[in-house]
Parts: C-alpha cells; structure tokens; sequence
C-alpha cells in the first residue's frame, strides 16, 4: 500500500509530490494525459514569482518534477478512471487496468479547456478547432484565424496567434473583456487582433469539406448574423475540473468542483484535493502550488495521527 498517492502534475500536483518526498513519504505520482498540466499549453508566464523576466511554462514544470524527483517522488505515466473511497485504504483504477491502493490521495487533476457546444465543434478539433495555440498556433501561417472568448486564455491565444495569422479576430459575447487589465491592453493595441465585441459563434462552416473556412457569427444585441472567413477557431471560454474518476466518491458542487474545507479536506478523511480541480475563483499556478502544499502537509498530519 502507498502512503500518499498524489494524482496529476500540474503545479499542484508537482508542488505536493516536493513536500510529500522531502516528508519521507515516498510519493506516488500519476501524471494524467498532459504531464505538466495547463502550463505546458502557454509560452511565457510572467507571473510566478522569483521569475522577474517570466519563465516559460513547460521549462517551469519539467523543473518541479526534476524537484519532485530529486527526493525520491515516483511518477507512472498513467490515469485515473476510478476511486473507491468508501474505506480504507483508499482504491485507484488506472486506465491500464491497474489498482493501486493508498492511505492517503491527494487529487490535482486540474481543469480541461471547455469547447463551444455547437454543432462541429467536436468533430472539427484539430482540422480547424483548437484550444490550445501553442500546440496548434503554427499551422494556421499567414491564414485568418478567430479566438471564442474575453478573459486571459483568450486573450494568450490570440497574442500568440499573432505570430503566425494574417489577422486574429476574438469574438466576444460582452462589450468588456475579462482578462486582467495588462492583458486587455495589449488584446487592445495589438495591430493585427480585432475584437468583435458583442458577439457568439452560431455555426461552423464548410463543414462538408471536413475544414474550418468560415463561421457565422451573431450580434447578441441584435440578433444580426455575418460571416467572417477563418481557417482556425480556438476555444478561449474557459475550463472544467477533471473530476469525473471521483464522481460519487466525495462531495463536489454543481459545476464538478471538489468540495474543499480551506484547507484541502475534502469529505473523505484522508482524501485531499489541490489546485483548480477544487478552485473556482484564484485558478493561477502559484495558488495551485500553495493548495498543493497544504493537501500535502495536511496528509503528512493525517498519516501521523493514525500511528498514534
Ligand atoms: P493542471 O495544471 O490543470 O494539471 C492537472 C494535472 O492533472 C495534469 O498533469 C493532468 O495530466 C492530470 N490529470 C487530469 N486528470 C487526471 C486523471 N484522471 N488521472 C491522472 N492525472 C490526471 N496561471 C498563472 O498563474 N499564470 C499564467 O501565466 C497562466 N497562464 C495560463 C495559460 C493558459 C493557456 C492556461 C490554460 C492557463 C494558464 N494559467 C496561468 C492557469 C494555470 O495554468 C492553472 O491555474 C494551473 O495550471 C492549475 O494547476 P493544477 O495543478 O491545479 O492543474
Ligand atoms: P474565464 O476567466 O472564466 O473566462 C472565460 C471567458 O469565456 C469569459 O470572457 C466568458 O465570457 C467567455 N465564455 C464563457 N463561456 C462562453 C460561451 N459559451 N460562449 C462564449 N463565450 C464564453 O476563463 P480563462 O480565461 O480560461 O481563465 C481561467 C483562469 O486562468 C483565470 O483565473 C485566469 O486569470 C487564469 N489565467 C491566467 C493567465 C495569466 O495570468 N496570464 C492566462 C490564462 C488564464 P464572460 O466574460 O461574458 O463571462
């Protein structure tokens, strides 16, 4: 049996596989289908500190893993699919088919970026719909491409796709956009990024060829629609908690985020969940490691209390 299996390598994930080694625990770390977690989507990012000129986030998390590592974390490069909590020890189902039993579980499993629900959007992804413009940014060179959404993500999509697109359209539903101020502004004043405010996606098109050429787009003030050529559509409208392996399990609110105390309990004794998969307010990186701290010294405190 595991002392503390720790599931996910996001900031949280990776934040408590440090303090759980250093704690002489041994931990156990299952990485999930994106070891590194939503970091290793982005370029820069400029505001975890001690990195005064930004850090980029794939370099950030391979150094918390080589940190994890360093004392005596183990990583299997696997999923969770299922959760037994109902006693102890604690059960995991990993995809391969694999159970691992643990006395104690940190969740970490993050969020997954959310995807319009109109029609296509699914079978389009990757010939034409994308959420993650780093990954995808390059094959959409010297070609339009449109970013759905106001807040942060949106606004890192469409910088970055400035890079390769003739031109990058975000197509918001509000006449304000959500991103932090510093963001907006350079949304705002970058040259070749449009906002088309007051606006929602109504539909794919070229559908038939199995390609993005074009989606019609609604003014929501006025019902108007309109065509606007693109070759590439990326998602900036948000994330939902990976929760799913824990459904029934412990107790989550309505939109699948873990229930936590304040200080990573969940209602499981025993059972402690970090970073966004638990957070519906802060999401960053570094509230995701501070989580992921607590959840660990919080199963180091329960593991105590049961040998006394
Ligand atoms: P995540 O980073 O989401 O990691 C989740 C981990 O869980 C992954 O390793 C995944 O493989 C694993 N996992 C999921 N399901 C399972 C499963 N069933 N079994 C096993 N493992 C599983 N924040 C900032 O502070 N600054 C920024 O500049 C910034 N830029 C961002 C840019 C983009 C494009 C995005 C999308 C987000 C950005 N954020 C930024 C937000 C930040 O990335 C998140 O707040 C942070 O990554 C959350 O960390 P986490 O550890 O909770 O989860
Ligand atoms: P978010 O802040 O929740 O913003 C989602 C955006 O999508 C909002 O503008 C929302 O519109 C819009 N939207 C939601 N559903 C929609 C729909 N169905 N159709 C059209 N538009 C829709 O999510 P996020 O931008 O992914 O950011 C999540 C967290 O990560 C935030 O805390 C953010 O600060 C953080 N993050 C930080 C950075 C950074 O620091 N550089 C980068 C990325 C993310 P409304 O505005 O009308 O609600």
């Amino acid at each position: 049996m595991e002392k503390i299996v720790i599931i996910g390598t996001g900031p949280a994930g990776l934040t408590a596989a440090v303090y759980a080694a250093r704690g002489d625990l041994a931990p156990l770390v299952v990485e999930g289908i994106q070891p590194g977690g939503q970091l290793t989507t982005t370029t820069d990012v400029e505001n975890y500190p001690g990195f005064p000129e930004g850090v980029n986030g794939t370099m950030l998390m391979t150094k918390m893993k080589e940190q994890a590592e360093r004392f005596g974390a183990r990583f299997v490069n696997d999923e969770v699919t299922a959760s037994a909590f109902g006693r102890r020890p604690f059960r995991l189902t990993l995809s391969r088919g694999a159970a691992i039993e643990a006395a104690t579980v940190v969740i970490a499993t993050g969020a997954s970026a959310l995807y319009l629900d109109i029609d296509s959007v699914q079978a389009l992804r990757g010939k034409g719909v994308s959420a993650c413009a780093t990954c995808d940014g390059a094959f959409y060179r010297d070609v339009p491409v449109a970013v759905v959404g106001g807040g942060d993500t949106a606004a890192e999509e469409a910088l970055f796709l400035t890079r390769f697109a003739s031109t990058v359209t975000v197509i918001h539903r509000r006449d304000e956009l959500r991103a932090s101020p510093i963001m907006a502004d350079r949304v705002l004043a970058h040259p070749k990024i449009e906002v088309l405010w007051d606006h929602v996606v109504d539909a794919l098109m070229d559908v038939e060829q199995n390609r993005v050429t074009a989606v019609r787009v609604k003014n929501v003030k006025t019902g108007a629609l309109a065509e606007l050529p693109i070759e590439g559509l990326f998602m900036g409208i948000g994330h939902k908690p990976n929760t799913d392996a824990f459904r029934g399990e412990i107790e989550m609110d309505e939109r699948g985020f873990i229930k936590t105390d304040g200080r990573t309990r969940t209602s499981v004794a025993g059972v402690f969940a970090a970073g966004d998969v638990q957070d519906p307010v802060y999401r960053q990186a570094v509230t995701a490691a501070g989580t992921g701290c607590a959840a660990s010294l919080e199963a180091e405190w329960f593991l105590g209390a049961q040998e006394t």
